[in-house]
């Protein structure tokens, strides 16, 4: 699908929407993880076979600790690093830290733990290869004044409005700034003033001297500093001027030896000056060639969710969610407490490929991930999620005993679980009808039914409150037809259902989460997001639970049979009493009235 890229050109904040004439998301998972060729891994093998970079292949992940990592910056963390892996090379993990207003170090750490967790580390030959522009601040200026003495940027009086009004549209060129042919001396003057407080934000910016005519708004003469009088959370006060991202990026990415830079999609109109910078510093003797080639690819756009810090940031702000690692929100972090795994996001991120035009994923894909990661490895467990009393009358008073069943059914190796069945149990509601349409084989009066690795039942009759509502359900158990013994599969029954004992099931909390948004493009065209949220994303039920759940350790995933993927909560857990989130049902039901 396309984008409006004219955005991009004129700076604004790119919003991915689709437009009116956009296909469906991609929903299908294109080609085996273990084959991947992607138009960058090209690029990377042509350089091996020319020696460019005498078989080096160095990338980068270039976070700003401005907010918690999404889904989008999983599609880029395991783009960067699993090429670095993939080629024996190295993928630094580098701040992007210049906007000392908006970053933090609660970020820094959010964002570390999110790269770990997902899998990747930045360590090669017992170096780190972590990184923050901040320290590169010395540099940045040093060749700012580089720059200067070279007649390649210019101190700017103009103001913010001037400026912005005096940089043209994509159909007339800019207009030069009355201060573009101050001499050398004295921007150096004036650069050194910015540096030591002399004067107010705004009063001055440092700025390229490239091309108010140029077709790209980029090359217009960009601004490379500003004045910020503004605690940085890691040099302090020291600075009060401070590098723009254009500038910084590229010289961080030349100061450690990035190969590859990979970006998305739109930075293509940035590659320019991307190229510009590097190009006047090696000419000014401060880098040599080959320089870091910057080479983009299309971001990942997914449906149900929005990847916008910006906008998950109005979501926590006006309490949509219960923070940034709300189970139903598109971070790492929220993904994380969902019950998502490393596994399933890789999976998801290398199976939707790498491309240059913009498209749009399915979030079902990401869904579909979880559940083939899971579905091997989870053991199973019994809960009951909408509890109906199910009275075993001609079972003893204050009797009970052990029904067991495969921790996993595939693997018979992980052993059994049991849990004891008794007179009183609970069963799901949904599972007795007293007057159910035709096909329906699960329990109704007259019906027998198998109690899953318990007893074949007959269902007698029910009990009814003043206002008819049915509080219990009755049934008689047939003695020889327990599961597992011999003579039992006599029994011949169509509708096999789950149960827990009353009296020993453990009875907590659980949240079913479904998905944030009821629509796909939340924030097209510029619409509000807001209206767009699902106000059934969470529903929180008590649930009863066969015993053995009870001792499940915070993050620790379990299959609850026939209801889905679960995850006991890690911030609302206490020791032997989880809750638990549902990660996701057993199969693909949006939309379906289930
Ligand atoms: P936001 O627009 O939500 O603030 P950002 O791109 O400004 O995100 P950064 O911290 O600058 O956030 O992003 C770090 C890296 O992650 C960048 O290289 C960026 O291109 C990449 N990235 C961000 N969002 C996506 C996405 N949806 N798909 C792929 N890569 C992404
Ligand atoms: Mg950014």
């Amino acid at each position: 699908m396309n984008i409006e890229f004219n955005d991009v050109k004129l700076g604004a904040n790119l919003d991915h929407k689709p437009t009116a004439s956009s296909s469906a998301p991609i929903n299908t998972l294109v080609r085996p993880a273990d084959k991947i060729s992607n138009f960058i891994r090209n690029i990377i093998d042509n350089d091996n076979r020319s020696d460019k970079w005498g078989q080096r292949v160095e990338t980068r992940f270039p976070p700003e600790p401005n907010g918690h990592l999404h889904i989008g910056h999983a599609k880029s963390i395991c783009v960067n690093f699993g090429i670095a892996r993939d080629y024996g090379g190295i993928c630094h993990l580098r701040f992007d830290d210049t906007n000392p207003e908006k970053e933090g170090i609660e970020y820094v750490n959010s964002i570390i733990d999110a790269v770990r967790w997902l899998g990747f580390d930045w360590q090669k030959d017992n170096r780190e290869h972590l990184y923050f522009a901040s320290d590169y601040y010395d540099q940045l200026y040093a060749f700012a004044e580089l720059l200067i003495q070279r007649g390649k940027v210019y101190v700017d009086s103009q103001n913010a409005e001037q400026i912005h009004a005096t940089r043209g549209t994509l159909t007339m060129p800019g207009m030069p700034s009355p201060y573009r042919n101050r001499t050398s001396d004295e921007n150096l003057r004036l650069f050194r003033q910015m540096k030591a407080g002399k004067f107010t934000e705004g009063a001055h910016v440092l700025r390229a001297k490239i091309d108010m005519a140029s077709p790209n708004i980029n090359m217009r003469d960009p601004i490379i500093y500003r004045i910020r009088f503004a605690h940085h959370y890691r040099t302090g006060d020291v600075w009060c001027i401070y590098p723009m991202y254009d500038y910084t990026h590229c010289v961080s990415d030349a100061l450690e030896n990035i190969t590859h830079s990979l970006c998305t999609l739109e930075f293509e109109d940035h590659r320019p000056l991307y190229n510009w910078f590097l190009s006047e510093l090696t000419d000014a003797g401060v880098f040599t060639r080959p320089l870091p080639q910057q080479i983009e690819f299309a971001r990942l756009n997914m449906t149900y969710v929005i990847t916008s810090k910006r906008k998950l940031l109005q979501l926590v702000e006006g309490k949509y969610v219960d923070g940034w690692d709300d189970p139903r929100m598109p971070t790492i972090v929220g993904l994380r407490r969902r019950g998502f795994t490393p596994e399933s996001i890789r999976l998801m991120c290398e199976r939707t490929g790498l491309t240059k035009a913009n498209s749009w994923i399915d979030f079902g894909l990401l869904e579909a991930a979880l559940r083939e990661d899971l579905d091997e490895k989870l053991p199973r467990a019994i809960a009951v999620l909408d509890p109906l009393k199910l009275i075993v009358d001609n079972y003893p008073l204050d009797s009970e005993e052990m029904c067991s069943a495969p921790v996993h059914p595939h693997h018979v190796v992980r052993g059994t679980r049991v849990f004891p069945f008794s007179r009183e149990l609970w069963i799901e509601r949904a599972d007795f009808n007293e007057n159910p349409p035709k096909g329906y084989f699960r329990l109704f009066p007259g019906n027998h039914v198998r109690l899953r690795y318990g007893f074949v039942v007959e269902c007698t009759g029910v009990d009814k409150d003043n206002n008819s509502n049915i509080i219990a359900v009755h049934c008689n158990y047939f003695a020889d037809s327990k599961s597992g013994t011999q003579g039992s599969n006599h029994y011949k029954v169509k509708g096999n259902i789950h149960w827990v004992s009353v009296a020993h099931a453990y009875c907590t909390e659980v949240r079913l989460y479904d998905r944030l948004f009821k629509e796909p493009y939340p924030d097209a065209n510029g619409r509000d997001f807001l209206q767009a949220l699902n106000p059934n994303a969470k529903r929180v039920v008590t649930a009863y639970l066969e015993p053995g759940a009870q001792h499940f350790l915070p993050e620790e995933q379990v299959q609850f049979e026939r209801h889905g993927y679960f995850v006991a909560d890690c911030v609302n857990s206490v020791p032997g009493k989880p809750v638990f989130n549902r990660s996701v049902s057993l199969r693909d039901s949006w939309g379906a009235s289930t």
